[in-house]
């Protein structure tokens, strides 16, 4: 048995005084029957089985650990990509999706929602949905509609349902309380959260479903340098997910550097930013305590970022213990940042990241590196969702 960790939470889901289950009292048997057998299915064999199979068959892992030879040169240190961007579907989220589909099925499930704001996790849980022929739901923000019509469309070709949240901004938030109200109305139906965010136990089936990254860097360190710690681990924070699992089995490790990445938008204090935890406080989002950026009145903020997938007003409550407790450092990223790293990594290592992982990429120019310092950065997704983004800029 593993030693428990400080950075898994309570039987109440706490990380230290950041999460827990605020939920409607009729969600509560929904939410009590998966925390009553998550963490049993999950550690089955029978899980682990198929689990590891479709990661390795379907979604094409173990993804690599690439020495990033002349970003390495650039920088001064050893500068390894986690390739998560080589996932099919294109991201790290289809890690989580397919963990979460699975205990959907063992608890005896047919339906699954999902709620999606750029619709990167709308994809993933549609694919998988049609992977295992379940009925899929996506519920989505009228405004994200429009915007994100490629996204659109490919949910519907997997054969997902897209629902429009019209109240509110219509955006994320807004089809959030969608996917929260559709769910009190059919109790039946598996809510397959995309982050490590929502209510106990959400964050942390998540991030054990995630945790596959770190489990993998490991080992593939230890085989390309003779040791599995790096000194240092980069990865963005929207919620949290792709971060959790490049940290996750460090987090006990002091000595590994930690560094989470949020999104400035057009500068931390410009009033277009998804700094969290530089703007936020203390507060309830989703159905977990947190830090969320909100107004005098507890009003959810708007965030702001370039990138869809970090435009959220909030971290998930272990990076809110992260971040509290000072295990991991916060660093931010604005979007010319972030555009300008992404065009350095597709002009010097021919790859095109996506626009969040780029985030992570920004702050190698901020940080001072020991000679001959080990850092991985955890490369999330691929670019060519933002494809339309980067060549607008290209120009300014
Ligand atoms: C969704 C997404 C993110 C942000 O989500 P986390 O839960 O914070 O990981 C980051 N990178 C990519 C490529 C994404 O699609």
């Amino acid at each position: 048995m593993k030693i428990k960790s400080k950075f898994h939470p309570d039987k109440n889901g706490y990380y230290g005084q950041f999460g827990g289950a605020f939920i409607p009292e009729l969600l509560y048997p929904n939410v009590k029957e998966l925390e009553d057998n998550y963490i049993q299915i999950i550690q089955s064999d029978e899980f682990q089985e198929e689990y590891k199979a479709l990661l390795k068959d379907y979604v094409g892992r173990p993804s690599p650990l690439y020495l990033a030879k002349r970003l390495s040169e650039k920088y001064g240190a050893f500068i390894y990509l986690k390739r998560e961007d080589l996932n099919h579907t294109g991201a790290h989220k289809v890690n989580n999706t397919i963990g979460q589909i699975l205990v959907a099925k063992k608890l005896g499930k047919t339906k699954i929602i999902a709620e999606t704001g750029a619709g990167q996790h709308g994809v993933a849980t549609a694919t998988v949905c049609a992977l295992m022929g379940l009925d899929c739901t996506v519920f989505m923000g009228e405004k994200d509609i429009e915007r994100q019509a490629p996204n659109v469309a490919r949910m519907k070709m997997l054969g997902a349902k897209v629902v429009p949240a019209t109240s509110g901004s219509k955006t994320l938030k807004d089809a959030t309380n969608e996917a929260i109200r559709y769910w009190i109305q059919h109790p039946e139906t598996f809510y397959l959260i995309g982050s490590v965010v929502g209510p106990h136990p959400y964050p942390d089936m998540v991030a054990r479903l995630q945790a596959v990254i770190s489990e993998e860097i490991k080992w593939q360190l230890k085989e390309k340098t003779g040791k599995e710690n790096p000194d240092t681990i980069i990865a963005c924070v929207g919620g949290g997910s792709n971060a959790a699992g490049a940290f996750y089995h460090y987090m006990d490790d002091e000595e590994v550097e930690l560094i989470a990445v949020e999104a400035s938008g057009l500068g931390v204090n410009s009033g277009e930013s998804a700094a969290t935890s530089q703007l936020g406080d203390v507060g309830i989002i989703h159905g977990s305590k947190t830090i969320l950026m909100q107004d005098e009145y507890g009003q959810i903020i708007e965030p702001y970022s370039i990138s869809a997938g970090l435009d959220y007003p909030g971290v998930g409550p272990l990076h809110a213990y992260l971040f509290d407790s000072k295990r991991a450092t916060f660093m931010d990223a604005t979007d010319k940042e972030a555009l300008n790293a992404a065009y350095e990594l597709t002009k010097i290592e021919g790859i095109i990241p996506a626009l969040e992982s780029a985030h992570a990429l920004a702050v190698l120019s901020k940080i001072k590196f020991k000679k001959d310092q080990v850092v991985v950065v955890n490369l999330s997704g691929r670019g060519d969702k933002d494809l339309s983004t980067y060549i607008k800029h290209l120009e300014d």
